[in-house]
């Protein structure tokens, strides 16, 4: 197994104790409380009522302040904080608690009749063998209850043989059943720390689970993001933030197949500066440079129709795609680029034209077929551009 987690011993003492605290607290109060109302019933024919009554809020008061203790003891999660202490106050309680009944069984004998006293002492193995069930998971404290309640009277009666006819068979059943009960106790007190150690690992287990399925679902996503991240990088142009030719490419070959399912048009735009190696020549490379970042700036304005894009085929050539344009369409975008490249009047002295920047642009239309490709595409928008050269540059031409 590869997660194989044992309970640390101190987190298996105080999850006893609190298991002890919070099935005992009520149960202890009342069976106590039945044994109480029990022995008046029993007792105050033959006894002072008045010492009855007191001896029966004193224990009250007993149970009371220990089923608070044991309250604030789980409120305050002191069974964590402080189990020694808390320990000490439960097996405190349990004594006292027992000795109450021994003492009152020894204080009893004598004083009333017999069958009321072996009632009595019914009541009381009743009640601590009923309490084997919440409190055996703290071993210590089932047997100091069970040995302050029961021994004293073993030991009274064992002592005491000739006073009363079964005192001896009293004394000697009750030693036996003390040891019963320890022997017994002992099973009940490994399977109740078993299974809380059981239980506990099962959660460990499944906690870890829970962070290892958390961290790879992390994980998960990060290398998604960073594939996504390189995807973009792949496709994006370092220097006008443009797509590149492969963007171009791939949006190209996704346009010519929607575009034969449906049957629509697309157009596709080549455009290339004009004297762009004078330029260079004569104001430097940066500053060419800046000119194209200037002219994908102008391009992304000019096309603002949703799946439209703009590429930096290479060098100083662009390529826009155009889905759903017709020839008339695609004019007009080329049209309105050249006009806003112009109105940008980027100076060139050096150029054979216009003394400032101009571009050349070469438009293809198609209603794509099966054979269609777009380096077919692409060439076609090529050689109408090399026209749109031919033709004294600053034109457009449709190829
Ligand atoms: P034409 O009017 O016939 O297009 O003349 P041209 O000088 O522009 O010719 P061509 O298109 O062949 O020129 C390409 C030039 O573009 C060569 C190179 O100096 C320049 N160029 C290509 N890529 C870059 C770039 O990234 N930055 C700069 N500044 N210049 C580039
Ligand atoms: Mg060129
Ligand atoms: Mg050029």
């Amino acid at each position: 197994m590869i997660y194989q987690r044992h309970m640390p011993s101190e987190e298996l003492f105080s999850a006893q104790l609190e298991m002890l605290m919070q099935n005992g607290r009520l149960a202890t109060v009342s069976i106590h409380l039945v044994g109480v109302f029990a022995t008046i019933l029993m007792f105050w024919p033959f006894m002072d009522l008045t010492i009855v009554l007191l001896w029966a809020a004193a224990f009250l008061i007993l149970l009371l302040v220990r089923s608070l203790n044991m309250s604030n003891a789980l409120v305050e999660r002191r069974f964590q904080t402080n189990p020694r202490r808390v320990y000490r106050q439960l097996i405190i309680g349990a004594g006292l608690t027992g000795l109450v009944w021994s003492g009152v069984y020894i204080q009893a004998a004598n004083t009333v009749p017999l069958t009321m006293q072996y009632t009595f002492l019914l009541l009381i193995i009743m009640i601590t063998a009923l309490s084997i069930g919440f409190s055996v998971v703290v071993r210590e404290y089932f047997i100091v209850s069970v040995f302050t309640s029961l021994w004293p009277i073993a030991w009274w009666s064992t002592v005491h043989y000739w006073q009363q006819p079964y005192n001896l068979l009293i004394g000697l059943v009750l030693l036996g059943l003390c040891a019963l009960l320890v022997f017994v106790s002992d099973r009940v007190y490994q399977s109740f720390r078993n299974m809380i150690a059981m239980n506990w690992e099962r959660e460990a287990i499944s906690q870890e689970l829970g962070d290892l399925t958390g961290s790879l679902r992390d994980r998960n996503r990060q290398l998604r993001d960073a594939r996504r991240q390189l995807t973009d990088l792949a496709n994006v142009d370092e220097l006008t933030g443009l797509g590149n030719r492969r963007l171009v490419n791939n949006a190209l070959q996704e346009e010519i197949n929607r575009a034969r399912r449906s049957g629509a048009e697309m157009s596709v735009i080549m455009l290339d500066v004009d004297y762009f190696k004078l330029y260079n020549d004569t104001y430097g490379h940066p500053a060419g440079d800046s000119v194209l970042q200037k002219l994908a700036d102008i391009m992304q304005r000019a096309t603002t129709r949703a799946g439209e894009v703009v590429a930096r085929y290479g060098g100083e050539e662009f390529i826009l795609l155009l889905p759903g344009a017709s020839t008339e369409s695609a004019l007009r975008t080329a049209n309105r680029l050249r006009e806003l490249v112009m109105e940008e009047k980027i100076p060139h002295e050096a150029s054979l034209g216009e003394k400032f920047i101009t571009v050349s642009q070469g438009v293809v239309t198609a209603r794509p077929d099966a054979d269609l490709l777009p380096a077919d595409l692409v060439n076609q928008a090529d050689k109408a551009l090399y026209q749109a050269k031919g033709a004294g540059r600053n034109t457009i031409k449709v190829g």
